[in-house]
């Protein structure tokens, strides 16, 4: 599909003259006059990249560009500010305002186009690792509950400072100058040697690498081109130091998967300034990365005890058959239910329940195996499924569960008050073909019934 840029500038012919090279690069163009339409245009369409012109009558392009920054539903369009002006100041305010970059007119061609390419690829993979954890979440938890927020929490304010950088220049002065410009707000290592950067590469959870362009002691793109092939680091971001008479070099390393750049003689405020972008967006990668990971688990995991949850087990428990009757093994399901339950929260209070239910827990998972499952099934009530396990055994395991819980009194405060707890089993085995998940629960429920009708705090099993 091709880039699909949007083009705002207060001069028609200005209009006419982009559209007309970047239609000639097949990108598709949609050409504004002023900032209010951009803001409205963003907000209702899918863009790639905003040309945006700096002097403009109403909200001119810093106004324009600080608050499609400021939006959650435009921010992650890429920015790229084009103006006259000259003048360091004003690009360093262009980037502060949160654009992505800062180009003078008359603009080079190859320059932005390269530049569009660029930026438009890193808002691409973005959009790919929110479209992942969305999907991800979605096959897990088969509904499309909570995700419309699911990745709010992931763009909570960020100012981009208190990063790690790694710079790898070979020319002590040129990284002196590096460090100096951005000490004040990210934490720095600077190396001189390929060999070190390589090494340090793995030493640290880097948020951005800053790379020499004109290092002579090795290849600069080859390294980045390096860097850039493992997975764990494709989307770290990369800014590169050029020279202005490395153009070619720099257009190449945006291609290898360069996210940023600044051109000697450069202000140190400006490194800065498009520095705290990258620390920024790798941020933003990581913390959707993680809610991902952690959504993933909570879906199958019960926050409170640690145990799976009971889609986890509904799930699993299909696998478990299928292997009973492809491999002939037994299978066995016990429910357990904490006795009286309701009574201790009621005299000691929900916490001293949850605090109950956690030790169960602890419990249960000390006196089973590892190959066996064990989850919280809602409540009080708990199910565990015995692999490669026949009725028998799965009494017996019961049974000593039984003891463990009955024999050692729950401590439930820090001044080491106690209160006993006993809980009652159910179990039931795999009877075959005809059996299924439902049928053995409902089996295993029935037999906890019986425990509960002759007394409590005892087990009782239905082999069929
Ligand atoms: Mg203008």
């Amino acid at each position: 599909m091709s880039i699909r840029v949007l083009a705002v500038d207060d001069i028609q012919a200005n209009l006419k003259l982009l559209s007309a090279r970047l239609t000639a690069e097949y990108y598709s163009v949609k050409s504004l006059t002023n900032g209010l339409e951009a803001l409205d245009y963003c907000r209702n369409n899918q863009v790639d990249v905003v040309l945006l012109d700096v002097v403009m009558p109403g909200l001119d392009g810093f106004e324009t560009c600080r608050a499609l920054k400021s939006d959650p539903a435009t921010r992650d369009i890429p920015i790229i500010l084009l103006t006259a002006l000259k003048d360091d100041a004003s690009r360093i305010k262009g980037l502060n305002a949160g654009a992505d970059d800062f180009l003078s007119k008359p603009v080079n061609d190859v320059a932005l186009i390269s530049r569009i390419r660029n930026l438009a690829s890193q808002k691409q993979a973005l959009e790919d690792m929110r479209t992942h954890s969305i999907n991800a979440l979605r096959r897990v938890s088969n509904q499309d509950e909570n995700i419309d927020g699911f990745t709010e929490d992931a763009e909570s304010f960020d100012d981009g400072r208190n990063g790690q950088i790694l710079v790898f220049d070979d020319d002590p002065i040129t990284a002196e100058k590096i460090t100096r410009s951005l000490a004040a707000e990210q934490a720095i290592k600077t190396v001189l040697a390929e060999e070190d950067a390589s090494a340090a590469l793995h030493s640290c959870d880097w948020d951005a690498v800053i790379i020499g362009l004109s290092n002579t002691s090795s290849d600069p793109l080859a390294f980045l081109s390096r860097l850039k092939a493992p997975l764990e680091f494709r989307h770290l971001p990369t800014l590169v130091v050029a020279k202005p008479e490395d153009e070619k070099r720099l257009q190449r390393s945006f291609e290898l998967g360069a996210t940023n750049y600044v051109v000697t003689p450069y202000q140190e405020r400006e490194l800065a300034a498009r520095m705290r972008r990258e620390v920024w967006r790798h941020r933003m990668l990581r913390e959707l990365r993680l809610e991902m990971e952690n959504t993933l688990e909570l879906a199958v995991i019960d926050p409170l005890t640690g145990l799976q949850n009971r889609r986890f087990l509904e799930r699993q428990m299909a696998t478990l058959i299928d292997q009973s009757l492809r491999y002939q093994r037994d299978l066995s399901v016990m429910i357990m239910d904490i006795d009286k339950f309701k009574t201790i929260n009621d005299i000691h209070g929900h916490a001293v329940g949850d605090v109950v239910l956690k030790e169960v827990s602890h419990r249960i998972r000390r006196s089973l195996r590892g190959s066996d499952l064990a989850c919280r099934f809602g409540g009080e009530e708990f199910v565990c499924v015995l692999a490669e396990t026949e009725l028998d055994v799965a009494v017996l395991a019961a049974e000593r569960l039984r003891r463990e819980i009955e024999s050692v009194p729950f401590i439930i405060n820090d001044d080491g008050s106690q209160v006993k707890v006993t809980a009652s089993f159910g179990i039931t085995q795999f009877t075959g073909r005809h059996d299924s998940s439902v049928a053995m629960l409902k089996r295993a429920d029935e037999a906890l019934y019986r425990a509960k009708e002759a007394g409590r705090n005892q087990v009782i099993s239905k082999a069929a």
